[in-house]
């Protein structure tokens, strides 16, 4: 298995919609492989190819999911998401914060759906499907906005928007070539 380097905001394999997975052969398993020993060592729940540069359909997943008392861990190459309706409420900065691997050490409050449904195909081409919950809902909803071409601080309101865009520029996360390697640099976030 290979560790691959986290592209971060501003390159533009994050800024684009992926590309549909068609070939489930050995090379793609080798990439879910790959994808799952990245996530391990970056400390995170959830990765999507486009983050380690590969345009493709498919994210990685690997949390508790404290809803049901179970962890979860997974794979989605093509899903297709459906959602209850996202709350229009200001966010809550304590219990609604999201972070993304793609955007080292910053954290941001926004809305998402309570509940979702995720079907796909796994890194066989069989037909697999999810419905969750709460937090793993938000997983769920920020891998897929990844094969969109949306990160997370795309989707915030007004007011963490500026804070957000402040960020941004302090941080030089504006153009493309940063990255940092999981299990190497030290964890933005700390974990
Ligand atoms: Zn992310």
């Amino acid at each position: 298995m290979t560790v691959h380097p986290i592209v971060v905001y501003g390159e533009p394999v994050l800024h684009r919609k992926a590309e549909p997975v068609t070939d489930f052969d050995d090379a793609l398993r080798t990439l879910v492989s790959d994808m799952f020993e990245t996530l391990k060592l970056s400390n995170g729940v959830g990765l999507a190819a486009p983050q380690i540069g590969v345009g493709k359909q498919i994210f990685v997943y690997d949390a508790d999911d404290e809803v049901a008392g179970v962890r979860r861990r997974g794979v989605f190459a093509n899903p297709i998401l459906v959602g209850s309706k996202v709350p229009t409420e200001r966010p809550d900065p304590y219990d609604e914060s999201e972070g993304c691997l793609s955007v080292p050490g910053l954290d941001f409050p926004l809305k998402r759906a309570h509940k979702v449904t995720v079907n796909g195909q796994n890194e066989f081409g069989e037909p697999v499907s999810l419905s969750v919950e709460g937090w793993f809902a938000r997983i769920m909803q920020h891998e897929y906005d990844h094969l969109q071409g949306y990160l997370y601080v795309d989707k915030l309101d007004a007011k963490w928007t500026k804070k957000w865009k402040k960020a941004q520029r302090e941080r030089g996360y504006t153009e493309p070539g940063k990255s940092w390697m999981p299990g190497e640099d030290e964890d933005p976030f700390g974990h």
